[in-house]
This record gives C-alpha cells, sequence and structure tokens, in this order.
C-alpha cells in the first residue's frame, strides 16, 4: 500500500485536513506548524487534535508531517533569530505531543556567510537544548537544494548535524526529490547509487519521510523550485521508481507540488497507478 498525502493548509483545523486528505484519497498529509514566512500562529485547540488523532486511527493514515516555519533558521547570525527558532521549534514540539503519529520536518538553516561548519554546531546546539528526554516526535532534518547558504546540501552535512549533537542517534531524515536533484544527486539516472550513497553516510534507517516532487530546473541546479509530477526535470518515470524502490516503497510520501487541490488528487491517483503492490 502506498502512503502518500499532500501539503494542506491547517487554516480550517486539524480534524478538516484529515477529512481533506481522505476525500483525495490520501492516507497521510504535510502542513505547517505556523505561518510559513512570518511565525504566527493560532490558538491551540487540544480537542481539535484529539479528534485527528482518531480520525487518522480509524482510517490508517501513516503518519502526518508537521514542516516547521521557512523563518526557523537555527544558524542564522543574528542572535534574536536563533532564539526565535528554538522557541518556534521548542512551541511546535509542545504541540505534536498532543498528535502521536505526527512527526517534524525542518530545513537545518542557512549559515549566512558563517560557514557550514559554524551552521553546523549552532543547529546541534541548539537541538541539545530542544530535544529534552520527555519529546517523543521524530524530529526530521530535510535535504536542501543548496540554494544561497543552505546547510544540508549534501547528506555529509546532514550526518555532521547528527554527529555534533547530543541527540543525533533521534534525529531523523526527510529526503525531498526536487532538492537532492537540485543538490546533484542523479536521482533519474543512478537512484540506487544515491540511496547506497545515503545508506553509507546517514544510514537508511534514518529516513523516515520522502518529499515527493518534480523539480523545475535541472540536477545540480541549486535553485529549489517544485514543479508537478511529471512535467519537469525528474520526470515521472524516475518519480515512480522513487515511490516503487525497496528501500523507499513503505515509507510515507508528500506532495509539495505547485496544485490546487484537484491537482493534488490527480497526481495521488496517478502514483497509485503506477505503484506495484
Ligand atoms: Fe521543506
Ligand atoms: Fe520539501
Ligand atoms: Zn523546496
Amino acid at each position: 500500500m502506498l502512503h502518500i498525502g499532500c501539503h494542506l493548509s491547517c487554516s480550517a483545523g486539524y480534524l478538516a485536513m484529515g477529512r481533506q486528505a481522505l476525500a483525495i484519497g490520501a492516507d497521510t498529509f504535510q502542513f505547517f506548524t505556523r505561518n510559513p514566512r512570518g511565525g504566527s500562529v493560532k490558538a491551540f485547540d487540544p480537542e481539535d487534535a484529539k479528534a485527528l488523532v482518531d480520525f487518522m486511527q480509524a482510517h490508517r493514515f501513516a503518519p502526518v508531517l508537521a514542516h516547521a516555519p521557512y523563518t526557523l533558521n537555527a544558524c542564522a547570525a543574528e542572535p534574536s533569530i536563533r532564539e526565535f527558532a528554538e522557541r518556534t521549534m521548542r512551541e511546535d514540539l509542545e504541540r505534536l505531543s498532543h498528535i502521536p503519529g505526527a512527526m517534524l520536518n525542518f530545513h537545518p538553516g542557512s549559515h549566512v556567510k558563517q560557514g557550514a561548519e559554524t551552521g553546523i554546531r549552532l543547529i546541534a546546539q541548539m537541538l541539545d537544548r530542544v530535544l529534552t528526554a520527555d519529546i517523543q516526535t521524530p524530529v526530521l532534518l530535510e535535504t536542501m537544494a543548496g540554494k544561497g547558504s543552505e546547510v544540508g546540501r549534501s547528506f555529509e552535512e546532514l550526518r555532521a548535524i547528527m554527529d555534533a549533537s547530543r541527540e543525533g542517534d533521534r534525529l531523523g531524515v526527510c529526503l525531498d526529490t526536487c532538492h537532492v536533484s537540485d543538490a546533484g544527486y542523479d536521482v533519474v539516472g543512478r537512484l540506487d547509487d544515491v540511496l547506497e550513497e545515503f545508506d553509507r553516510v546517514v544510514g537508511l534507517e534514518r529516513l523516515r519521510a520522502i518529499h515527493i516532487n518534480d523539480s523545475k530546473n535541472p540536477p545540480g541546479s541549486r535553485k529549489d523550485r517544485h514543479e508537478r509530477i511529471g512535467e519537469g526535470q525528474i520526470g515521472l518515470e524516475a518519480l515512480v521508481r522513487v515511490i516503487n524502490h525497496p528501500a523507499l516503497r513503505s515509507l510515507p510520501f508528500y506532495l509539495e507540488t505547485p496544485n490546487e487541490i484537484d491537482g493534488y488528487a490527480q497526481e495521488i491517483a496517478l502514483l497509485r497507478s503506477r505503484y506495484k503492490e
């Protein structure tokens, strides 16, 4: 069974997202924990969260994925931005503790001229402070395209964050097909080699989620512009190989393609039709 969903807007609440996912043939979804470009957040409704948990159980959903805001930068040069990142992650993890079966994904950060090494150290230090023993929610580092000074453009940089953090053993990874292609990994021609490399550097057991996106740009472009499934430089056949790959096929897949809800429904149906049961 292919576990697949798409990015949904949280504005109508948690249960509403679950219902919307089900209505488009999904059995999971991704949502922003708060305004992705600001950081503001609406009041938390624990009853709505409980209703979603019950709904997910009743409909056998795969884990849902919460995405931290883009403005969260754990390795900013500006201390106030780093403090915002830490506070935001703490608050989001507190909320997610009400949704067992949710994971939190975040962009490791942008080191803004401080260098990747400093960036990695600052990210690891934030994780050490935030990931207290009581936290059950899996926290995932996303593979990045490498635009600007993004940390996480290579498997080695993700490994370095895990190694630098005392809590590194608890971290997982969300692999974004658009990002790794833009970062220069040949997911079209050499998927097996890319996954072997991931296994050697990070460990496939760390891989918890896949962002399944096509890319507007060729491999190595370091752009991060998502495209609809089959309309970009990765193409449908390569993405079909991703969802069917023995090392990946049981993971949850999340679409972040430029689509309205109908477009997402079509992509979910398309990928389900190409999944080998
Ligand atoms: Fe992301
Ligand atoms: Fe992504
Ligand atoms: Zn992206």
